[in-house]
């Protein structure tokens, strides 16, 4: 699915002597390429604050940390995306509340977001699903009417660009209050191991933030609230400021990639292309808003277990996020909830199958791989 050695053989004349430096001056924790990638990153996304952490799934629970919010609030986030999303809510003893997505963008449905607020609602996380922005100007304006923090899962969709109502552009992950992200090996931006950052504009919720990181300490061995450990180390910034130069090249390499899959299969009536905002599908030239984490298919009438174990059998790897819903989830379960109003989800995880996508997918694989998938659908 992914090709990092690939990337890497690219980068490596940068990333091993910045290896070796910290290896030779020992600074593992908090040492100054932590800092200067924190810096760089503030700089490209346009945001006040990066805090570096130690994972995605941490970044989202800082996040909700640091916003205050207490036992029985209720957090409503989308039914259809990794379970990191909702586990943190639960973890810090909020309510989750799931709602349903919509069926061409897969992102949380505004509409159902709104009719699951209660007075008890306090944040909305939206989820940049697959790496397209969600519906920001809206949820923007529902939470300021119902006064809600928004809390963007950017862990898909760093360097996406959101384009507003008025035209204008800004990065997913600066919009909402604060927001989080993920660099997982296999993320769009991803290091050598496991690591995270939390965003915002806001001067006080930041500095509320990095003492949580860091034991609940603004003043050394003075704990002042209960906080985490989680830290990027140093070996991991040097990998993400090695990358960070060439993220915008990466995300078009994706965007290249995609263009071809979507150009192989439009107008194959039981095969629907990831979309963008309107009809431009993510892809055309003068749009950034689909940063393709993955690329994923919606199918219509095709028996999606087969083609997944035929796609196997020829060595094309492929795969299904999600195979089910989080509100169908054991842990997630609640009985307030009610079939009717996930439609979509119930649905997706039964259509939807993701093909390798990454920055090193050359024209071969691509037309072996649409080959595949269109001689299998046309077959069965
Ligand atoms: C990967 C991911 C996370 C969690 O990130 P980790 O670094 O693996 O903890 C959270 N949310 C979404 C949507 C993700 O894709």
């Amino acid at each position: 699915m992914v090709d990092l050695k690939g990337q890497y053989e690219n980068i490596k004349d940068v990333i091993k002597p910045s290896f070796d430096e910290i290896i030779e001056n020992t600074a593992f924790i908090n040492g100054p390429k932590v800092h200067e990638f924190q810096k760089n990153l503030e700089d490209y996304l346009g945001v006040k604050h990066v805090i570096p952490c130690a994972n995605g799934t941490d970044a989202l629970q800082i996040a909700m940390m640091g916003l205050g919010l207490e036992q029985g609030d209720e957090v409503i986030t989308a039914d259809f995306t990794f379970a990191a999303t909702v586990e943190v809510i639960a973890l810090l003893k909020l309510t989750p509340v799931l709602v349903d997505v919509d069926p061409i963008t897969f992102n949380i449905d505004v509409d159902a977001v709104e009719k699951a607020i209660t007075p008890k609602t306090k944040a909305i996380v939206p989820v940049h699903l697959f790496g397209l922005a969600a519906n920001m100007d809206e949820i923007m304006e529902l939470a300021h009417k119902h006064n809600l923090y928004v809390i963007e899962d950017n862990a898909q969709g760093i360097g996406a660009d959101y384009t507003h109502n008025d035209g204008s552009k800004t990065k997913t992950g600066v919009i909402g209050h604060v927001s989080s992200t993920s660099f997982f090996p296999s993320k769009n931006l991803g290091c050598y191991g496991d690591g995270g950052a939390i965003f915002t504009n806001d001067d006080d919720l930041a500095h509320t933030i990095r003492g949580i990181v860091n034991h609940g300490m603004y003043k050394r061995y003075h704990h002042d609230v209960v906080g985490v450990n989680s830290r990027l180390d140093s070996l991991q910034a040097a990998v993400l400021d090695a990358k960070l130069p060439h993220l915008d090249n990466y995300n078009d390499s994706r965007r290249n990639a995609a263009r071809k899959y979507t150009e192989a299969f439009k107008n194959h009536p039981k095969i629907i292309t990831p979309s963008g905002k309107s009809d431009c599908q993510g892809i055309c030239d003068a749009c950034d808003c689909h940063v393709f984490h993955q690329y994923t298919l919606n199918l219509k009438d095709v028996n999606r277990d087969a083609l997944v174990a035929h796609l196997n059998e020829n060595g094309i790897p492929c795969g299904v996020y999600y195979p089910i819903p989080l509100h169908k989830q054991k842990a997630y379960v609640d009985e307030r909830y009610n079939e009717d109003d996930f439609k979509v989800t119930n649905q997706l995880v039964k259509s939807v199958i993701s093909l390798p996508m990454h920055t090193e997918l050359d024209d071969e694989q691509i037309d072996f791989i649409t080959k595949t998938v269109i001689d299998f659908i046309d077959a069965n």
